[in-house]
Order: C-alpha cells, then sequence, then structure tokens
C-alpha cells in the first residue's frame, strides 16, 4: 500500500484515568542529501531534462519520467532529486515528493549496482520464488531489502512480473530472469558480483547497471540506433489495396496488392492470411528472427491496414470497427469501436477537433497471471504500433502515448527503438504516408503501480500525479487526458485492428462466437507442462487448450485455475469445458479478464494461494477510500493467521464479513478484484479452510515446486 499520510488533529480522547492518550509518532518521510545539486550537474540534468519534457502537451507528466532521471543520478530519490525535479516542472517539493512516494520503483536507500527482484506472487511462489529468495539472501547474507556490503547487489521480493509462463522469474535491474532455480540465480547474482556480463533470458543485450537502466526508463539514455530504413512511399503513389470480387458463397479474406516497383525492398508482401481463417494472427511471427524489426514487419503485410485506413474516413473506420465486434482484451471486453465512437465527432468531417483528441495504449499489465501484453510489445512492436496510428486517425488524435509498466526494461527499450524506425520511415510525424495527418506517439514509462492498469488512475499517472482512480463520470471519452476527450485501450485491443482493416470484418467475425469475435491471446502459466502463450478464437475450452500444452505437470492432476487473472472467481475441474468467451466464462461464476490461466495442481494449497493473491492487493491498494484501504490489510491479517497458526470457525465468518464489506463497497475495481479469489475459495474449498483450523496450513509446499518435476523445470514460450 502506499504511504499513508499522518495528520496529527491532537484531540485524543483521554484515558480511563483521564490522562491524555498518547499518540504513536508518525513516520516522516525524508530524502537524504543536501537540498540541491552541484552547478554542473544540475546543468547537465537539466539539458537532459529537456528534451523529455518537451515531448508531453503539458510539462507536469514529464515527472514520473524525471524521477528516474534523477533517480540515474543518485541510485536513489534524494532531497536535491525531489528539489530538481519540482524546480524543472514549476511544482513545489511536496508535490513531487507525494508522487515520488506513491510508486514502487522510487526508492528511499542507496540501490547495488544490480536490483535482483525475485518475484514470490501466487504462482512464482507456488512454483519456487519462496525458496529462490530464500537461498539467494542466505547465500549472500542479506535480508530481503538489503544491499550486500560491496554494493554491488540489492536483494527484494517483487510482485508479479508479468513473465508468469516462465516463473519462477527473477528479474535484474528489470531484465527477465525466466525459469529460475535457487541454483541458477545464486549462479546469476556470483556472476554479478564478478562483474561478469550477463544477458537476460528475453532481452535487448547485457544487463545494464541500475543506474544506466534508470536512464533509459527516462527516455534520456542512448537509444539503440534503428537500422536504417528506407522511407516509405507516399500513400498516393502505389494503389490503395484491391478487394478481390467475393464468391458467391463464401468471401475470401482480401488479397493484398501486388508491390508496386516503387515499393521499399523491404515491402516484400507475404500471401493473404489463410482462408478459412486461422490463428495464430498476432503471434503468427514471434518466432522468427529479428520479429521485431520494421523490415520484419513490412514482410508480412506490415502497414497495409494503416495505408487503407488512411484512406478510408475516420468515422468508416470506427464504423468498421464496430462492426467487427472487437472487445477490449485488457479485462473488461468493452466493445473498442463503441469507446473509440463515443469521442466527440465534429460536424463537418474534414474539421479538426476544437479541443485535443488522446489516444493512450494501457501496457501497464500487472494483473497476476497475465504476460501477453509484454511479449507481444517485445515481439512484433510495429503491430501495436501501426494500430496506434490507426486508431489516432480514426478518432482524430494528433497525440499518443503508449503507457509501460517500467519494471520491463528490454520492452521499453525494443518499442522506442521500433517507434523510432516508424518515424524514420514515414509512418510517425507529419503528413504519414502523404495522406496529411500528423501523429506523434511517446512510450511512457510507469514507475511500479499496479493500480495504474485501471484507465483513470493510469490518466493521473500520465499528468504526472499520483495514480489514484478518478469518479466517473465524466469518462474519460469526455474529459480523459488533461480533461480532453481520450479512448483508453489495451495493447492487444490496439494490435488487433490492422489485421481487421486489413482482412476485413468479415474474417475476423469467422473466427470466436457471435458476442465474442475473433482470436485472442490465452496465457497459460503455473502446473502445465508447456507453459506459453497460445493464440485461438475466442471460445475454446480449457481443457482444449491444456491438450495443446500438453495437460498438466506429469503425475498431476488439475485443482484449481483462475480463467483471467487473480481478480477472476476461481474455477475447478469441473468448468474445463466452459467455453472462453465472455459469456461462457459469466455463465460459469466468473470473468474472462485478461484471460490468464494460472494451473493449479493437488500440490497446491489454495489457502497459500489466496493469502498472496490478498497480499498483492493489500500492498497495491492505493489508499483512496477506507473499504479498500483498511479491508485489504484485515483480509491479510486473517488469512496469514488460518495459514500459519491456525483459527476458529469465526475467522471463516469474519473473513467472509470483511470480503463482504470490501466487494461492492470500494471506489474501483480492486476492491472487487481482491474478493474475488476469496469468494470464491470459500465456496469451492471451504473443507481446506477448515483443514487449517488446528495448525494452519496441512500443506507441504515442496511438493508445488518445479525444480525436481520429471523433464525438468518447464520453459514458457510461444505456442
Ligand atoms: Fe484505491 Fe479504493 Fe481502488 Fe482500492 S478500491 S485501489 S483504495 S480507489
Amino acid at each position: 500500500m502506499t504511504d499513508p499520510v499522518f495528520v496529527d488533529l491532537s484531540t485524543s480522547p483521554p484515558t480511563e484515568d483521564g490522562a491524555p492518550a498518547q499518540c504513536t509518532p508518525a513516520p516522516t518521510i525524508t530524502f537524504d542529501g543536501p537540498s540541491a545539486y552541484p552547478t554542473e550537474v544540475a546543468e547537465r540534468l537539466a539539458e537532459q531534462a529537456a528534451p523529455i519534457i518537451a515531448r508531453y502537451p503539458q510539462a507536469r507528466s514529464a515527472l514520473l519520467p524525471l524521477l528516474h532521471l534523477v533517480q540515474s543520478e543518485d541510485g536513489h530519490i534524494t532531497r536535491a532529486g525531489i528539489e530538481f525535479c519540482a524546480g524543472q516542472l514549476d511544482l513545489t517539493a511536496a508535490q513531487v515528493a507525494s508522487v515520488a512516494t506513491f510508486y514502487s520503483m522510487y526508492r528511499r536507500s542507496p540501490t547495488g549496482e544490480y536490483l535482483v527482484g525475485v518475484c514470490t506472487n501466487t504462482l512464482c511462489a507456488t512454483l519456487g520464488g519462496d525458496e529462490i529468495l530464500r537461498a539467494v539472501c542466505d547465500h549472500l547474507g542479506v535480508q530481503p531489502g538489503d544491499t550486500t556490503s560491496d554494493a554491488r547487489i540489492t536483494v527484494e521480493h517483487v510482485e508479479c512480473n508479468a513473465a508468469c509462463d516462465f516463473a519462477p522469474v527473477v528479474m535484474v535491474n528489470w531484465e527477465f530472469f525466466d525459469n529460475q532455480t535457487p541454483e541458477s540465480t545464486i549462479e546469476l547474482v556470483e556472476d554479478l558480483r564478478a562483474g561478469v556480463g550477463v544477458e537476460p533470458a528475453r532481452g535487448t543485450g547485457r544487463v545494464r547497471s541500475f543506474r544506466q537502466t534508470e536512464l533509459e526508463l527516462a527516455g534520456a539514455g542512448p537509444a539503440t540506433p534503428p537500422p536504417p530504413v528506407e522511407p516509405a512511399p507516399s500513400a498516393t503513389k502505389p494503389p490503395p489495396p484491391v478487394e478481390p470480387a467475393p464468391s458467391a458463397t463464401k468471401p475470401p479474406p482480401p488479397v493484398e496488392p501486388a508491390p508496386s516497383a516503387t515499393r521499399s525492398r523491404v515491402e516484400t508482401p507475404e500471401p493473404p492470411e489463410p482462408d478459412p481463417p486461422e490463428t495464430p494472427v498476432l503471434s503468427r511471427h514471434w518466432d522468427e528472427p529479428e520479429s521485431w524489426s520494421l523490415a520484419n514487419h513490412l514482410r508480412h503485410n506490415g502497414y497495409r491496414g494503416l495505408r487503407t485506413a488512411l484512406d478510408t474516413p475516420p468515422a468508416d473506420v470506427i464504423e468498421m470497427v464496430k462492426a467487427s465486434g472487437l472487445r477490449g482484451r485488457g479485462g473488461a471486453g468493452f466493445p473498442v469501436g463503441m469507446k473509440w465512437s463515443f469521442i466527440p465527432q465534429e460536424e463537418s468531417p474534414d474539421a479538426e477537433p476544437s479541443i485535443p483528441h488522446y489516444l493512450v495504449v494501457n501496457a501497464d499489465e500487472s494483473e497476476p497471471g497475465t504476460c501477453k501484453d509484454m511479449p507481444l510489445m517485445l515481439l512484433t512492436p510495429h503491430t501495436l504500433i501501426e494500430g496506434v496510428i490507426i486508431a489516432a486517425y480514426a478518432i482524430r488524435a494528433h497525440h499518443a502515448f503508449i503507457y509501460v509498466r517500467g519494471e520491463v526494461a528490454s520492452v521499453l527499450r525494443r518499442l522506442r527503438t521500433a517507434v523510432d524506425e516508424a518515424y524514420a520511415a514515414g509512418y510517425l510525424g507529419t503528413d504519414i504516408l502523404g495522406s496529411g495527418f500528423d501523429l506523434e506517439l511517446v512510450v511512457h514509462a510507469g514507475a511500479g503501480a499496479y493500480i495504474c492498469g485501471e484507465e483513470t488512475a493510469l490518466l493521473d499517472s500520465l499528468e504526472g500525479r499520483r495514480g489514484q482512480p478518478r469518479l466517473r463520470p465524466p469518462f474519460p471519452a469526455v474529459a480523459g487526458l488533461y480533461a480532453s476527450p481520450t479512448v483508453v485501450n489495451n495493447v492487444e485491443s490496439i494490435a488487433s485492428v490492422p489485421s481487421i482493416i486489413r482482412n476485413g470484418v468479415d474474417w475476423f467475425r469467422s473466427m470466436g462466437t457471435e458476442k465474442s469475435p475473433g482470436f485472442t491471446l490465452y496465457s497459460l502459466s503455473g502446473h502445465v507442462t508447456h507453459p506459453g502463450q497460445y493464440e485461438a478464437p475466442l471460445g475454446i475450452t480449457l481443457r482444449q487448450l491444456l491438450e495443446r500444452a500438453g495437460g498438466v505437470r506429469a503425475g498431476h492432476e488439475l485443482k484449481f485455475w483462475t480463467p483471467g487473472g487473480s481478480s477472476t472467481p476461481l474455477l475447478t475441474p469441473e468448468h474445463l469445458d466452459v467455453p472462453l468467451d465472455y459469456e461462457g466464462v459469466g455463465a460459469a461464476g466468473s470473468m474472462l479478464g485478461t484471460k490468464a490461466l494460472q494451473i493449479f495442481d493437488e500440490t497446491t494449497c489454495v489457502v497459500g494461494a489466496v493469502l498472496r493473491w490478498t497480499e498483492f492487493y493489500a500492498h497495491e491498494s492505493c489508499g483512496k477510500c477506507t473499504p479498500c484501504r483498511e479491508g485489504t490489510y484485515w483480509l491479510v491479517q486473517l488469512l496469514h493467521r488460518l495459514e500459519h497458526e491456525g483459527g476458529t470457525t469465526a475467522d471463516l465468518d469474519t473473513l467472509a464479513d470483511v470480503t463482504n464489506s470490501v466487494v461492492g463497497k470500494s471506489f474501483c475495481a480492486l476492491g472487487d478484484g481482491a474478493g474475488s479469489p476469496i469468494v470464491s475459495s470459500l465456496k469451492y474449498f471451504r473443507e481446506e479452510y477448515l483443514a487449517h483450523l488446528d495448525h494452519g496450513c496441512p500443506f507441504d509446499h515442496s511438493l508445488s515446486t518445479v525444480f525436481d518435476s520429471p523433464g525438468g523445470n518447464p520453459t514458457g514460450g510461444v505456442r
């Protein structure tokens, strides 16, 4: 939970003997060091800050990047850093400090050259994260949160890394180290201490130092220079895509036009999408060498959807996306085209909006179990960028933002390089492809706050404030970023748009179900033989997905699972044949959510699993409303006692009662999400709670780890 602010009202009630009650002194938040940088440091930082500030329509939006910048200078947030940011953005030090203390990535004490974060959220902990953290701390002789005496390593436990298909996962300076064991992580920290260069499992080269990484998060570091790209030809030169004549029976997918002689050499199109339509679509090219490059995107009909869109009136693009039935892939499932249509339309189709419109992509993927957007951006960032340009064109926005969780350095690096490539090739900037449409795209790094995945909290965060949800209405379509009409969409939602524009509504609707059409990414993690990303039409079942994934790990059986991340009610083996679409999962008493399927076998203690999720929600509660702030704290106390000490049946009643005080009474969906695993586990596993009453947990947690699984540690990936 974010740091509370204590106010001394000095009106404590007297005690029984009439003496004034003694208050516990409120902890004082302080930042160390002198109040200002030496002149040469301040000048250098100001030089780096200027282009960062210039990226934003309003300067305060640069606050999170500037805090990353001063953290790169000092290794943590200092008094001088706070004052510097305040001076640059015309804020008070108190305003800056209130933001700095909200986000977990801003550190209050000196950090080692390598920040080693072991994930101990439910899934990683179940598969062995706890053992890894214990082993590394024992090996280094430190406690979680400590730094080694040589200042090389800081170890801490972290919450979900959005890499659950590679659990257990360790982060070093926010780079992924997948499928870890205690031994491999000890070897890793020894290499780091010895100065041996280490490469992350999925990344962009050697791990940089903590300070260098912070500089990159700020957007001030030297970007990886994009390869030279021939400029894209003007939209007026090549003919628009020619749709083939539909057959009398079933319309084939649109055929991409033959490349004209004037096209760039890298634009050699591949054949059109298969007929009949099939998946994968989004992940089809993830396994290819340099799948993230512009050249590879162009080879696979990249930016063809954009060309078609730019030849189409914006309102017609919105109608097309509406007709496709594409639903938001970030959890709520709200129709994407309908969301776009809420943006006020101008009276004349050619008129510019009287106030700016904004597009914001929510890439703050943090829901435990959810790990689809990070690989999408890491492996095919241009698919997202193309979708951003189309969406911005449709809603008449000239400024778009991709708000990426900060704890994924390689993803940010890869995305920024792709944006640079797109600018260099004329897909971003002014007069895109000769269409007259202009768009600026900013990749913005968050700073560690799950609640910023809530769209209004994200907007506050993007404006340089504490990321706390806003009261709705007004909705973002009316008053979003900078109080202007704004669309906020998930990464996968936006990345799905180019293929719809390219291949048509019928093609998209021929997949999935009537109310949940199309394809999507399902993330399988946990006790499954081949965890990974499985792309399939909506409506597939877990039984079918498990068949593709080799089933539950050998020798074990399914006990419970989440259909869409930890905030969706648990399901059991009796739900294996539930269609995984919005309606099917809803009818089964849960929610499709982010389609994050976390699989747990019979070795897993459901009370322990729910405790970890609840600790996560208590940690991530933004503190704005009492039911969530206080309720999640008490839920952790109750679950902790049940798991570690035992309890009474009255505790179970209290657990249900407190949960009832949070669910439906909190300001935003985090409170409801916190209650979901508790309510559903009490419904399906009450006997297991009762088995905890006398002495606490009866399970041997070591049986849940994957270190000794037959065949070794399973590895995640694209399926
Ligand atoms: Fe913040 Fe309340 Fe939402 Fe919890 S439910 S995250 S305290 S606004």
